[in-house]
């Protein structure tokens, strides 16, 4: 991947047409350090945050040996850029055909599930084809249902077994596995370390209910980034709690912690160049957005940080919205993003922290799909692992809703 140092030079030499991602492997190798050595626990990356091979091996190097996966095609992606790593299915919903295959082929033995269907969906997937033997080597990992009321972005209601169901489930999955975890997900973006102490102790009433031996607990993932108007408290804090509440957990002894992180690791590592191709007032006319590497600025709102590329621009900042280049109004970002007023056609602009859940959504709808990809070598726009927030202020670190 050829080189720059930031933004602006890559406009400058390329003046590119369409939407330009830039990568920022020291940013991810960082995060991914910070995970790695201060996480009391095992960390796997969420591979769906964002899928790129390169980016994978830069977390390997950086000492991520684990692997959340939730689809084939991750784990045959995963299986192919890392040999050596260990892969984790951690969708609750396979198809036989895919966990068979992740078992007898790529050898995942982890697995996860929420329902009974689900239990012997794997256990008769894994059996010796020749043989019928069942497998002897599974690790499963229940999925509890937990509360997502501390995070931006929800994933309470899909999956996850009630703490009604819990027990039995338990139960039952011991009998397939010598050893067996629970899982759950508090949501996307946690704005407060209390979101994993509720769930953890709804974690303990369900194994107390069932009174079986836990192997491990994975608390999934949710840790937050940075972005506008979204500053969390200091991730040692969630690590702290984390580990505090897990160490009075009725589990085993030697019981592992895992975690499960997406966008916290990988948030930082992209940036995006976008051209304004039109002005209408308050409203730029960009060349990425709703079915793009912006999908989640368009969809759900989310306010990413921007910065006008052009050195001749003196106006102070006003607030504008964004238009994508689709034909449809739904391809529409309202922000507000503040650039100086007099930015016009023909500007750049960098859109900041889209390594997470941004230049994964590219689609090539509409044909604006491609997407050039250049590393950068300067900071990212905002970073949780750069030593420049060690302590935010308490009053504006937590958004309780
Ligand atoms: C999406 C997902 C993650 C990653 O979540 P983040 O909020 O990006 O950290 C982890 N585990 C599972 C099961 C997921 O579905």
């Amino acid at each position: 991947m050829q080189q720059f140092s930031d933004a602006k030079a890559v406009v400058q030499a390329l003046a590119p047409d369409e939407a330009v991602i830039l990568n920022r492997p020291h940013a991810a190798q960082r995060a991914a350090r910070f995970f790695t050595e201060k996480f009391p626990g095992k960390v796997l990356y969420a591979v769906k945050a964002n899928p790129s091979p390169d980016l994978i091996r830069i977390l390997w190097d950086a000492g991520v040996t684990h692997y959340d996966v939730a689809s084939i095609a991750e784990v045959r992606l995963v299986r192919e850029a890392l040999p050596e790593a260990t892969l984790c299915f951690m969708h609750p919903i396979k198809t036989p055909r895919a966990i068979a295959e992740a078992y007898h082929q790529h050898g995942c033995t982890t697995f996860s599930l929420d329902t009974l269907e689900e239990l012997d969906k794997i256990v008769e997937a894994c059996r010796d084809p020749e043989t019928g033997e069942a497998a002897q080597d599974l690790r499963l990992a229940v999925r509890l249902r937990v509360s997502s009321e501390y995070s931006e972005l929800s994933l309470a209601a899909k999956f996850g077994c009630d703490l009604m169901d819990a027990p039995e489930l338990l139960q039952t999955a011991r009998q397939h596995c010598d050893w067996l975890g629970v899982c759950f997900h508090v949501g996307s973006q946690a704005m407060s370390p209390f979101a994993y102490v509720q769930a953890i102790d709804r974690t303990r009433a369900a194994i107390a209910e069932a009174s079986v031996v836990i192997d491990m607990v994975d608390v999934g993932g949710g840790f937050p980034s940075v972005y506008p108007g979204m500053e969390p408290p200091p991730l040692e804090d969630y690590f702290q709690i984390i580990n505090q509440h897990f160490y009075a957990l009725p589990i085993a002894y030697n019981a592992e912690l895992w975690c499960e992180p997406g966008r916290a690791l990988v948030a930082e590592y992209s940036s995006l160049v976008v051209k304004v191709d039109k002005r209408r007032g308050e409203e730029l006319y960009i060349n990425d957005g709703a079915y793009g590497a912006l999908y989640d600025a368009a969809h759900v709102g989310w306010r990413f940080p921007v910065k006008a590329l052009e050195d001749d621009l003196r106006d102070p900042e006003m607030d504008f919205a964004f238009y994508g280049p689709t034909c449809d109004d739904a391809d529409f970002m309202e922000g507000p993003f503040p650039l100086p007023a007099d930015i016009q056609a023909g500007d750049y602009i960098e859109v900041g922290m889209l390594g997470a859940y941004g230049a994964a959504m590219k689609t090539g709808f509409n044909g604006f799909g491609n997407a050039e990809q250049f590393v950068v070598t300067d900071e990212p726009m905002a970073s949780l692992f750069d030593g420049s927030r060690e302590r935010p202020e308490a009053d504006n670190v937590v958004s309780l809703r």
